[in-house]
């Protein structure tokens, strides 16, 4: 494992200046936009934001690896066809804050390079991870991962609300790095927790109710031995979070609502990888890896439980039990 990540490798350096670029882009949003909306619950900031984004990281990846596609969430087509009033101008002049001469058939384009379709090589993004986050003003993620032949290569994660804005960055076989998204201090390396006693373990799990199952979440805890109730959060920041050795077990648990959901690509590459290479586990509830050969929705598993490695069998047969 080398001592440090190698920032002139073309795609880590790719990586690190658009996702801070986009940082930058989503906070500006965020701060102008979301407290407008959580008045009047209106979620265009949201859809705003999101398409903005796409649109910003679809035209950097262009210009540095034209041959690339992006898997994305977002796709032109639905923009088009939005009924939200003036949602297309709001876009546009969002990426004007970025660049500047943008136009609205520009934007359209950059977005339209996140296809559904994976190639032997492909990057995967969730332009805003945890929107419901993003909106509330606590955490959020965008999340880019390049895929090849089927493993995450790369994994980066910007987390503006999170320890005063942090970057993290990991690369296959060369470790797990964060950094602060503004400023120029050096990348730290990030290691998870040497934790193996169940009962003083911190467990993550999604802020929002509808993307877990509670009941099932209780009846966990007491099987492992859990003690502290669960650290409520948004989106992947809670794998930058067990990255760090600041969350010891984490589970995304299948609703009650919708237990044939099955994990997204965008919402999965890149955390998976931060949370291998600072020396964790992955799996599904199944202790299955993750298989990201299968296109955008990941069919083969369900469900995802992550650690710092310790704990992870623990976790399995407490999921076996239930
Ligand atoms: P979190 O921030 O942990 O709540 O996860 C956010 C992600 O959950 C979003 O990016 C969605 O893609 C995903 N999601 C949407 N619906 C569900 C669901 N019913 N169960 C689990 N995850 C979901
Ligand atoms: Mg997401």
């Amino acid at each position: 494992m080398g001592a440090m990540i190698d920032l002139d490798h073309p795609e880590v350096g790719f990586a690190v200046s658009a996702l801070k670029e986009a940082a930058q882009l989503a906070q500006k949003i965020q701060q102008e936009m979301a407290p407008a909306a959580l008045a009047k619950e209106d979620k265009s900031p949201v859809t705003v934001a999101d398409f903005a984004l796409q649109a910003l990281l679809g035209r950097s990846l262009e210009m540095a690896f034209p041959e690339d596609t992006l898997v994305a969430e977002e796709d032109s087509a639905t923009l088009r066809s939005t009924q939200q009033q003036g949602i297309q101008d709001q876009v546009v002049e969002s990426v004007a804050k970025s660049v500047p001469e943008a136009t609205l058939e520009e934007v359209y384009q950059w977005i339209d390079r996140g296809g559904k379709e994976s190639a032997h090589r492909f990057w995967a993004l969730d332009p805003i991870d945890g929107t419901k986050g993003f909106l509330r003003g606590d955490q959020y993620a965008v999340a880019l991962a390049l895929v090849v032949k089927n493993k995450v290569q790369l994994g980066a994660l910007a987390c503006p609300n999170l320890e005063g804005g942090s970057l993290i960055i990991a690369a296959r076989g060369q470790g797990c790095w964060r950094a602060h998204l503004t400023g120029t201090e050096g990348f730290e390396k990030l290691r998870v927790s040497e934790r193996e006693n169940p009962a003083q373990a911190r467990v993550l799990r999604s802020f929002e109710a509808g993307h877990t199952n509670l009941e099932r979440m209780d009846e966990l805890m007491q099987s492992i031995g859990v003690r502290a109730e669960p650290v409520l959060m948004d989106s992947q920041a809670k794998y930058a979070v067990l990255a760090a050795g600041t969350g010891d077990l984490l589970f995304r648990l299948l609703s009650p609502a919708s237990p044939d959901y099955r994990e997204k690509i965008w919402d999965q590459a890149a955390g998976s990888l931060v949370i291998e290479e600072a020396g964790g586990r992955i799996t599904d509830l199944d202790g299955k890896r993750l298989d990201f050969s299968v296109g955008p929705i990941l069919t083969q598993n369900r469900g995802v439980v992550a650690s710092n490695g310790h704990l992870h069998e623990a976790a399995l047969k407490a999921l076996r039990a239930h």
